[in-house]
């Protein structure tokens, strides 16, 4: 961590609206990210293979709840066609993620990640919801590198309200379950939506914390936007009064730049959610407040607009090419590389 940073502000920083002393915070994180980390941004190829879910999450766009929603699940050959994508492309990562689907069969999974790492040189994520731990282990056997689930809000009531359990199951233990994948040797992401209706500054603090004692190898972070489709209100969560954080774009940056701050050797993605409610700004906002990876969308055109997880989501009529072109221009006006490799976790 670096000299100027001191844990004990993490509060201050959070309520932070003093343009000067935020110049100041985006510095510190750059610095912190050249220092750590380097210059190259490392771009993962993203997927979104299936929006099938079995949650009810208030938040997510394609929640259960979401009866109007066309259901999709790609297959085999269109993934591997991604995939190919990717490696034409440049990238050293392809991240597979869907909705928490049990159509998508372990096995189907298992035999895909072998089929994609034996015909690419790819670092292969997962972001597929919460899975077993013999589902976990399986997929990290076939040769899974990565496995990604944020926590969304370490506020275990708030996280109740907004995340309910599964019909007759136990309210879901996240932070638990990434202590299974970390165990199982996954490089390990997590992160939160920044401003979900009842959450406070204290909380993201404490979240800050838990990256940290987590050990996380990727953390992303993004602003929470409100879904159509979404059952949170203002209205209907308890009222965090002035202790409610915000959604927008400036305190989603204050967090990247203190995550920089609190785990200087992440792996720090700048989000779509960035880039979807600043479209000009976002995501160089992102890259130049601490954040060092971007994922281009590689999925197909024809199911982009039915992976809205947020309204107006970044991208959702772009293609493949189109995405790819749009990082490379952002990283060309910034004078940074692209990462070359996989871009696993640094530590020095
Ligand atoms: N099903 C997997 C899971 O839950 O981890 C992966 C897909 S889920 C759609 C990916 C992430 O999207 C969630 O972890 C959440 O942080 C983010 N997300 C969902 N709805 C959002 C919203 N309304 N605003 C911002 N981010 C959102």
């Amino acid at each position: 961590m670096t000299d100027d940073f001191r844990q004990a502000d993490l509060p201050c920083w959070l309520r932070c609206n003093d343009p000067k002393k935020l110049e100041s915070l985006w510095q510190m994180a750059d610095q912190e990210r050249v220092l750590r980390v380097g210059n190259c941004v490392h771009l993962r190829g993203l997927v979104e293979i299936s929006n099938h879910c079995v949650r009810s999450c208030h938040y997510c766009g394609i929640s259960i709840a979401n009866t109007a929603l066309k259901r999709y699940r790609m297959q085999r050959d269109e993934i591997m066609e991604c995939a190919r994508q990717a490696v034409d492309f440049g990238y050293g990562t392809l991240v597979l993620q869907a909705g928490e689907d049990p159509g998508l069969d372990a096995q189907w999974v298992a035999d895909l990640i072998r089929a994609i790492k034996r015909s690419n040189p790819l670092a292969v994520t997962l972001s597929l919801g919460e899975r077993t731990p013999a589902e976990l282990e399986l997929w990290r056997a076939s040769g899974a590198d990565r496995y990604l689930l944020r926590f969304e809000t370490s506020d275990r009531e708030l996280f109740k309200r907004i995340h309910p359990p599964r019909k007759n199951q136990r309210i879901s233990d996240r932070i638990a379950l990434l202590r299974t994948i970390h165990s199982l040797g996954y490089e390990t992401g997590s992160g939160i939506m920044v401003g979900i209706p009842g959450q406070t500054f204290d909380s993201v603090a404490r979240d800050l914390l838990l990256f940290r004692e987590l050990d996380l190898d990727m953390v992303g972070i993004g602003p929470y936007l409100a879904h159509p489709a979404s059952r949170i209100t203002l209205e209907n969560e308890p009222d965090a009064g002035a202790q409610q954080v915000p959604a927008t774009e400036q305190m989603a940056c204050i967090v990247v730049a203190l995550t920089r701050l609190m785990c200087p050797e992440a792996n720090i993605p700048s989000t779509s959610a960035l880039a979807t409610i600043n479209s000009l700004h976002g995501r160089t906002h992102g890259l130049t407040r601490g954040a060092n990876v971007c994922m281009p969308c590689l999925t197909p055109v024809q199911y982009r607009s039915l992976y809205e997880i947020y309204p107006d989501k970044a991208g959702s009529n772009s293609t493949p090419e189109s995405s790819h072109l749009a990082v490379l221009k952002t990283l060309a006006d910034l004078n940074r590389p692209i990462g070359l490799g996989p871009g696993n976790r640094s530590r020095t």
